[in-house]
């Protein structure tokens, strides 16, 4: 369910399990991982469903997420939401 006033917070989405990890999180610094050298996806995300994902900032996305997430590292598929994208015209 839609709700506006849900925090919006940066993530980055497991592909397998649709669980988005939250970036200000401090848990999220052992799951997501910078290696400058790896371009042109220098990030590594170690999801907690063993698969990994290589990406950049641009997939980065802001979600909308229940408040009871944003004190936990993480979303799962029920608890957040993608922040529509503006229509670029
Ligand atoms: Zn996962």
């Amino acid at each position: 369910m839609y709700a506006p006033s849900m925090p919006v917070r940066v993530g980055i989405m497991c592909e397998r399990c649709e669980r988005i990890h939250l970036l200000v999180h401090p848990d999220s610094a052992q799951r997501i991982q910078f290696n400058s050298t790896a371009d042109p996806h220098p990030y590594l995300l170690k999801c907690s469903c063993k698969a990994e994902r290589h990406f950049d900032r641009t997939q980065l996305l802001p979600y909308m997420v229940a408040e009871r997430s944003c004190d936990s590292a993480y979303a799962d598929r029920d608890d957040y939401y993608a922040v529509p994208h503006q229509k670029s015209k």
